[in-house]
């Protein structure tokens, strides 16, 4: 079955889906994204999701392209169209298209596209875990907007694939980890707490994070919202990753050395089943 993306109020074949080489997205990351997990015919979060992208526009004072109901029906017609059940919805608004220059251009209509792709169906149990690296977070200093300037992450995931490792964490001036290059990190300690970094300009508030610390309060587990250093995570029982994609997923290697057991731990896989069994809620809309 060929795939169908939203491009400016159609729906096009995948493969012929553009926008103008003048897309301020294109030349300067002047654009703003949201990826929401499809999970057996329903969305996870989809609110929280439309809520930050309401945020990263207004950031950068970008105008809705269309109403915020009317995008919540393409983002169902882009997902059905594309007969996908299990796996993601990508949407990304630009400021437009214009002459180059660096400025904001007067009169401009922000471009909407809307992708969707089928993945494997998600399972409760996580495997075995996966490997990160730890590299320097050289990205600019307002990732709490979701934009498309994604180079700083892009370089740190090619570096983790070149090792061997799923994800990089990136690590401030001051040794601490910020997150990952698409994730949150966390970290369980010996005392059983829920460690992971605070919302503020150098990470992305991320709605999977969000919804993980309802779900651990739920099961009674302490969060504590302070950063963490890297040697603190080495020292840690567990390290996890959280986000729309990855649920929950396990961490059992940083920089090549086990993190506490060298396997998923206890409270990562409690959390991973208790998130997919709390998003599984909503109402299927295929
Ligand atoms: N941090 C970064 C830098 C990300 O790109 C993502 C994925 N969008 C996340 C965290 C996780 O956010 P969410 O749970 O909303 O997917």
């Amino acid at each position: 079955m060929s795939r169908v993306a939203y491009v400016n109020g159609r729906y096009v074949p995948h493969r012929d889906a553009q926008v103008h080489v003048e897309d301020r997205g294109y030349q300067f990351a002047d654009a703003v994204y949201e990826v929401i997990g499809v999970v057996d015919g329903r969305f996870l979060d989809e609110e929280p999701h439309l809520d930050r992208l309401e945020r990263s526009l207004k950031e950068l004072r970008i105008a809705w392209p269309i109403a915020r109901a009317a995008l919540k029906l393409v983002l169902r017609e882009t997902v059905r169209r594309n007969r996908v059940r299990n796996g993601l919805v990508y949407f990304q608004v630009s400021r437009g298209v214009a002459r180059r220059d660096f400025g904001f251009p007067k009169r401009v209509r922000p471009s909407l596209v809307v992708t969707a792709r089928a993945t494997p169906p998600v399972s409760p149990d996580p495997g075995p875990g996966v490997a990160v690296i730890t590299v320097p977070d050289i990205r600019w200093k307002r990732v709490d907007i979701k934009t498309t300037g994604l180079l700083g992450g892009a370089l740190g995931k090619q570096k983790a694939r070149e090792q061997g490792a799923y994800e990089a964490w990136q690590v401030d001036d001051a040794g601490m980890v910020t997150e990952g290059t698409s994730s949150n990190a966390w970290i369980v300690t010996a005392d059983g707490e829920l460690v992971t970094r605070p919302i503020g300009h150098e990470i992305l508030a991320g709605i999977t994070r969000q919804t993980v610390k309802k779900v651990a309060a739920d099961l009674q587990l302490a969060v504590v919202e302070r950063p963490f250093s890297v040697a603190e995570a080495l020292a840690a029982r567990e390290a996890f990753m959280t986000s729309a994609t990855s649920f929950v997923t396990p961490i059992v290697k940083i920089d090549g050395k086990p993190v506490g057991a060298g396997k998923p731990g206890d409270v990562a896989r409690r959390l991973r089943a208790e998130y997919l069994r709390a998003v599984s809620v909503a109402e299927p809309f295929a």
